[in-house]
């Protein structure tokens, strides 16, 4: 057990995020830690969705979230779509109760009406700062009194309310991550918690819902490790039981600056637009600021609930590294079966317009991402070739990029040369070393020859292998050709580069043997034709 909670009480967690913009790859981590301690220990996983943000709450941004956690496999046991016995899980539902908590506190003398403006407030605050001193709250309306304060309101004056923090002694915490932590309340002085009575603010309505959805362990950001004490402050107030902390490091560029927009400083969601898998991103974060006992790499969600521990949770920050997520998500892309990884990258290609799903078999609305679907026996239609082709020749074309492919989106440009009618290219990629356009010619030109004498049914990778490969092994450099031995063999190259241009029109692509067993004979010879004729 991580903690000293006793055995009986249950573990209750939760994932809090404000829906005023897409998941994060940070918030993604925070959600996923809180669920792996939940899960480990019995215990549950709740989501409540932060809206209390008038202005910058969308309901869009809220779907985008449910989605995100649903794509990731970090379902939630109660909250929006999965009910419970501790709702609403939506702060914007529960503002009467926000409100008679609040009346609570300003009937106790325990928070007041503040009239300061808001430049009074920041000048304070700058010449505090200036002087070296805390940026608390001057304090200059404490003392109005709740009688004064309400006929001041009554006659149209602005307010917010202030929590009156009459703490002396220092806030301590027990860190499950970071150890004792301990803030001067003299430093935060007499912070804000609602606007108004409707409307309060986030350590307000944090407060209360912890304590009403019972909350025993909240695990979050250390960028939130200085509303702690405010939070807790307001426990004591109302005489609550505090939760724990565990606040989790930063996740830092890899110069250990803030993180940016090109180092995962982007929606979750563009991960899976993009063709991480799921499985490959959860690796990947939990491995942000969290490491096993032994050097594995690789953790899958199931796994990950039995050994995942917050004592293993480094204090640092957690440097994000973008070729160990690529080399992850090939790794999890390589363990696909063909049909499977066929199948994720049928969106990627069908968005790209290279094919064309026929209305007829499969409505293309049935074709989401993540999920799978038994596409086998289904014809898809080529818009460019107007030819049909089916799933298992899909199958074969992406077979020739599954060991290399980092993400799903790279499928397009590794294999649009297959759909393409006419492939463009310039006559220097047919070029191998110092190869003529007189030898190239030549070349393609004994291609033909050689492959237009093979029968349709021996056109198989291996026996092209074994009828090209002699062949390319007699040709050999020039500038070599005097001391050439019997031994020696040729430069593939000067045969075998032109054919695979000729084929894919790439300088990179899978070998001319793969691509010519998968275009078939006939499109082979027209692309070898097509290639003499550009020279
Ligand atoms: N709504 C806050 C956020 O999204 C939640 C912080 C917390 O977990 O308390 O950062």
């Amino acid at each position: 057990m991580e903690s000293s909670t006793s055995k009986k009480e249950e573990i209750r967690t939760r994932f809090a995020p404000s829906p005023t913009g897409f998941l994060q790859l940070g918030n993604l981590r925070t959600a996923l830690f809180t669920y792996l301690f939940a899960k480990k220990n019995n215990g549950v996983f709740i989501l409540r969705i932060e809206d209390t943000d008038k202005e910058r709450s969308k309901p869009e941004y809220e779907k985008a979230i449910l989605e995100t956690l649903k794509w990731t496999g970090l379902l939630w046991d109660e909250g929006p779509e999965a009910d419970g016995d501790y709702g609403p899980y939506r702060q914007s539902e529960k503002l009467d109760v926000y409100e008679k908590y609040l009346k609570q506190l300003l009937n106790e003398d325990k928070a007041f009406y503040c009239f300061c403006s808001e430049e009074e407030i920041e000048t304070y605050r700058q010449y505090r700062l200036s002087q070296g001193q805390s940026a608390a709250y001057s304090g200059k309306c404490r003392e109005i009194t709740l009688s004064q304060a309400q006929q001041k309101l009554s006659k149209g004056e602005k307010a917010i309310i202030r929590f009156k923090n009459k703490i002396a002694e220092p806030v301590i915490f027990n860190d499950l991550i970071r150890g004792k932590t301990e803030f001067d309340p003299h430093l935060i002085g007499d912070f804000s918690i609602a606007r108004d009575l409707r409307s309060p603010l986030y350590n307000f309505s944090c407060v209360i819902d912890d304590f009403d959805m019972k909350i025993t362990h909240v695990i979050r950001g250390e960028d939130h490790i200085s509303n702690t004490p405010k939070q807790i402050m307001l426990q004591k107030a109302f005489a609550f039981t505090s939760p724990k902390y565990a606040h989790l490091p930063m996740i830092l560029a890899p110069d250990r600056s803030k993180l940016s927009k090109r180092h995962g400083a982007v929606s979750a969601l563009t991960y899976r637009d993009e063709g991480y898998l799921p499985e490959a991103l959860i690796n990947f974060l939990v491995l942000l600021g969290w490491h096993p006992e032994d050097d594995r790499e690789i953790f899958a969600l199931k796994g990950l609930i039995k050994e995942f521990s917050l004592e293993r949770v480094q204090k640092s920050g957690a440097i994000f590294n973008q070729q160990r997520l690529d080399w992850l998500n090939g790794f999890y892309l390589r363990n696909l079966s063909l049909e499977n990884l066929t199948g994720k990258c049928l969106p990627f290609l069908i968005q790209s317009g290279l094919i064309k799903v026929s209305q007829e078999s499969v409505p293309v609305q049935l074709i989401p991402v993540a999920i799978e679907v038994p596409w086998k026996e289904q014809e898809y239609k080529i818009v460019k070739t107007k030819e049909i082709i089916n799933f298992d020749y899909l199958k074969k074309i992406v077979s020739l990029y599954q060991q290399r492919l980092k993400k799903l989106s790279e499928i397009i440009e590794l294999v649009n040369f297959f759909f393409e009618e006419k492939i463009i290219f310039s006559i220097d990629l047919l070029k191998w070393k110092e190869m003529t356009d007189e030898e190239i010619k030549e070349c393609l030109e004994v291609l033909e020859k050689i492959l237009r004498e093979v029968s349709p049914e021996n056109w198989q990778k291996e026996n092209l292998e074994n009828i090209l490969l002699p062949e390319a092994e007699k040709i050999r450099p020039k500038v070599q050709q005097a001391d050439f031995g019997v031994k020696d063999r040729g430069d593939r190259g000067y045969l075998l580069w032109p054919l695979r241009v000729a084929l894919s029109g790439k300088q990179f692509s899978a070998g001319p043997f793969e691509i010519a067993d998968v275009l078939g004979k006939d499109k082979t010879i027209k692309r070898i034709q097509q290639a003499i004729k550009i020279i």
